[in-house]
């Protein structure tokens, strides 16, 4: 039997931690904060009741059938569709763009096929035949006039950058959908935790084996007390930022109670740039099954994040991939350490990415022992 610490309670530390923990060894989970979660963490607004997404709204959504099985047994989870708005122009707009969108956009009452022909013909700037940045990207697929009503401010407030600084990969597909489907998102499963996702980790950190510690920072100077650390803090961090820190962007919320119903949806996007904000949470509407009179919800905006503030976004441009395979390459020299995690690796991960993830890291590193190999720094290389 192995003593294995999870540095960090979110879904990557209290997946690992189960799957050791249920191969007979002792794990201790730590956290820095006062609550298990991580980032998915969500809790009971003190006013009103509402179950609240303290870190930004959070909808469960995946292909994975492994991972939907695995969060459906440690927590009821009850259907979900995300389904978002945008204010734009003085008028409520439907997202992701489609055709709905698009006919109210433009004024018509096209069919599928008529606006795919209008979109690619007389909007899409063709010109365009090989774009390298978001904002070509943009008007090469969707035209200047969807671009600057439902592209161009919200992705300058949310990234702090013009889209012509940001490579074109980010919009990776037509972002346009010719039907009336307002689904978020296309995975097969989707859903929300009853009880919210701290309920679920909670449960899932419910073990004989493991043994969970809040507010305790943990320092990599003492990972020599313990046979193998998991490490789902900042890459950087471990090594006390010495090279400089990789960039994130971070969030501010403000949160403001309403009586009723204060906008009718989940998140209401802002685009304008005369907004500050980038959109609003309105906190109820994630758990229709609840029935609250008061309302809370979150005005949300992004910045850089400063030493000390949240990591929130890895930001990954060209000056944070060369730190980054200069952090990986200590990282790989360094033994008695995994890196795992959205901070741990630098990446942007959806939340069913980090269990499959973390399943598969449990995994390879109970292989590791079994052959009796050093485990490796990275399951999955951030680069
Ligand atoms: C705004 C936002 C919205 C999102 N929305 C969605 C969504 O709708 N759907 C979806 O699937 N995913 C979403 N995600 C992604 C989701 O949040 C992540 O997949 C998930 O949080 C990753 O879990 P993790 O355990 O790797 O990291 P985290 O949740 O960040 O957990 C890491 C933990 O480590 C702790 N820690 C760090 N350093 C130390 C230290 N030195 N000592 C002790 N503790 C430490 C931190 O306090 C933290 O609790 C969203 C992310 C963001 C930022």
């Amino acid at each position: 039997m192995g003593r294995y610490l999870m540095v960090g309670a979110g879904l990557s530390g209290a997946v690992i931690g189960r799957h050791l923990a249920e191969s007979g060894h002792a794990v201790t989970v730590v956290d820095a904060r006062d609550h298990i979660g991580g980032n998915c963490h969500t809790e009971r607004d003190r006013d009103t009741g509402v179950m609240v997404h303290v870190y930004g709204p959070h909808i469960f959504h995946t292909d994975d059938a492994e991972v939907w099985d695995y969060v459906n047994g440690h927590a009821t989870f009850l259907p979900y569709k995300n389904r978002v708005k945008t204010t734009a122009r003085g008028e409520v707009f439907s997202l992701p763009v489609n055709l709905h969108t698009i006919n109210q956009f433009f004024r018509t009452t096209m069919r599928p096929d008529e606006a795919r022909a209008f979109i690619t013909t007389q909007q899409a700037d063709t010109s365009i035949t090989a774009p390298r940045t978001f904002e070509e990207q943009a008007l090469r697929f969707v035209g200047r006039e969807l671009y600057e009503a439902f592209f161009k401010g919200y992705t300058m407030k949310q990234w702090g950058c013009h889209p012509s600084e940001l490579p074109a990969a980010i919009l990776k597909r037509l972002p346009l959908r010719f039907n009336y489907d307002d689904n978020y998102f296309f995975h097969r499963f989707q859903g929300m935790p009853e009880q919210g996702y701290t309920a679920m980790i909670a449960n899932i950190l419910d073990h004989p084996r493991i043994t969970v510690r809040l507010k305790t920072v943990f320092d990599a100077a003492e990972a020599g007390a313990w046979e193998h650390v998991f490490w789902s803090g900042p890459l950087d961090g471990w090594f006390g930022y010495d090279l400089g820190r990789l960039g994130y962007r971070t969030l501010d919320f403000e949160r403001f109670t309403h009586a009723g119903d204060y906008q009718g949806c989940a998140v209401m996007n802002y685009g304008a740039t005369d907004i500050p904000y980038t959109r609003i949470t309105e906190h109820k509407h994630f758990a229709p099954w609840e029935d609250h009179e008061g309302s809370v919800c979150y005005r949300e905006f992004s910045r850089a994040a400063a030493p000390g503030d949240i990591p929130y976004y890895p930001i990954r441009q060209v000056a944070e991939k060369a730190l980054l395979q200069a952090y990986v390459t200590r990282a790989e020299a360094t033994r008695g350490v995994t890196f795992v995690g959205r901070l741990g690796t630098y990446r942007y991960l959806d939340m069913d990415v980090t269990i499959r993830e973390a399943l598969d890291s449990a995994r390879g590193f109970l292989a590791c022992l079994a052959r009796g190999a050093a485990p490796p720094a990275f399951f999955q290389p951030p680069l």
